[in-house]
């Protein structure tokens, strides 16, 4: 028990690491050239777990409002993510029967990339956004937004100017929220009595078993299996029936939620089958936990022992990509230019600056063209099958694709 602190669900005391990645910088403070030579603020990147609900955490260093008030992820430059959105949509308007009388409120709205396929089909939306600068692109779309956090007091103004949402969603929004208990409260404050919640976050499961410890970093404070989150719903009167796992960012789940009093939707087999699942696979014991450490320990040998002996044979690499988990990744394993060259990265707002902490170059994606480089190390792995369809067939091009994730792997 080296550092007490309180389950950011369960108040309990926790001292039990997950894994510690050392110290970090905020994933999304892209350097300029101007900030080269200034102090950069490294936190410590230490996740806990919790003996008694065992949600997987990290401690709170730094206040979202400086996180995620000017934030440089845009969900529209990943094209295979807008794709999903829009299969996304079909499948809600489908299954529950959204249309033009429904409600649909999106929390964590980004730039829109989702909600403007239900614009498409006429159905009146809200976009909850905490980005000022992200919502203002969801706007110029005609995707309805608001610059706000979301938790009890926004779903209470939300609930009154807006009416309450037949179809209640957020994705990749969950991890990324401090006050857990607020937030999960605030969904039952918004949803309609026979509304559906839907939510789409990383699974630990899947983390733990393909050693994706790059997905851990600062903005993302909790990391859930379905057991723990379903506690986390219980607790605050919402039920979880329904569970699919889904391939995005390594391994994800969308989890289904409607008011506990709501007995229109009985729960299904996909939600008791992965219950089930979790519990064979040791997630309701500490020591599976504690056993996550060292696995990532040993990806990181490999890594560099790749690395090590590409730069001995005189191999250029650069990488693809500047997203939040290559900064974990680069950063706990210490890979700068003196292993890559630069990375590229199809978002504008990346280019011409630096990784965090690392101070790689982020580059317009033409620049790995001209390189001419012998590996590509892509870090969005999540996407490696996009990545290497869409650049793998640039003419001239001979570079091989690399992996990092779960182990270092050389792509045909
Ligand atoms: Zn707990």
């Amino acid at each position: 028990m080296d550092h007490l602190v309180k389950c950011r669900f369960c108040g309990h005391s926790i001292g039990h690491t997950f894994v510690d990645l050392g110290m970090s910088p905020l994933c999304q403070t892209h350097i300029t050239a101007e900030q080269l030579n200034h102090m950069e603020p490294f936190y410590p990147l230490h996740a806990y777990v919790c003996e008694r609900c065992f949600l997987v955490q990290l401690e709170e260093f730094v206040a979202p409002g400086d996180i995620f008030s000017e934030y440089a992820y845009f969900s529209s430059y990943a094209d295979s993510w807008v794709e999903h959105a829009r299969k996304y949509c079909e499948l809600m308007c489908e299954r529950f029967g959204i249309g033009r009388n429904s409600r649909v409120v999106e929390i964590a709205s980004n730039d829109g990339y989702l909600l403007q396929h239900f614009v498409a089909k006429g159905v009146p939306v809200l976009g909850v956004e905490p980005a000022a600068n992200v919502a203002e692109v969801a706007i110029k779309k005609g995707v309805r937004s608001v610059v706000k956090f979301f938790g009890t007091q926004t779903a209470r103004e939300l609930a009154a100017e807006f009416g309450k949402p037949d179809l209640l969603l957020g994705n990749n929004v969950l991890a990324h929220v401090p006050d857990l208990n607020d937030f999960v409260a605030g969904m039952k404050v918004l949803l309609g009595e026979r509304g559906v919640i839907t939510m789409e976050f990383p699974h630990l499961l899947e983390l733990m078993q393909h050693n994706q410890f790059d997905t851990i970093y600062h903005e993302h404070f909790s990391y859930f299996s379905f057991s723990t989150v379903t506690e986390v719903f219980r607790h605050h009167g919402l039920t979880l029936f329904d569970a699919e796992r889904l391939p995005t960012h390594g391994g994800s789940l969308r989890i289904y939620g409607r008011h506990a009093e709501d007995a229109s939707k009985p729960a299904g087999t996909r939600a008791r089958d992965l219950l089930a699942l979790e519990e064979r696979s040791g997630l309701g014991k500490l020591a599976t936990y504690e056993a996550f450490a060292e696995q990532v320990r040993e990806t990181k040998r490999a890594l560099l022992e790749f690395l090590i002996a590409a730069k001995r044979a005189g191999k250029r690499i650069v990488g693809y990509g500047a997203p939040g988990k290559g900064n974990t990744l680069l950063n706990y394993c210490g890979i700068g230019t003196d292993f890559i060259d630069f990375t590229v990265d199809r978002n504008p707002y990346k280019q011409g600056k630096y990784t965090p902490g690392t101070h790689i170059p982020i580059l317009h994606p033409d620049e790995l063209i001209k390189a001419r480089p012998d590996y590509v190390l892509i870090l969005p792995w999540n996407l490696k099958d996009e990545i290497v369809a869409t650049v793998g067939r640039t003419p001239g091009l001979e570079a091989r694709f690399v992996v990092p994730i779960p182990t270092v792997e050389i792509l045909n």
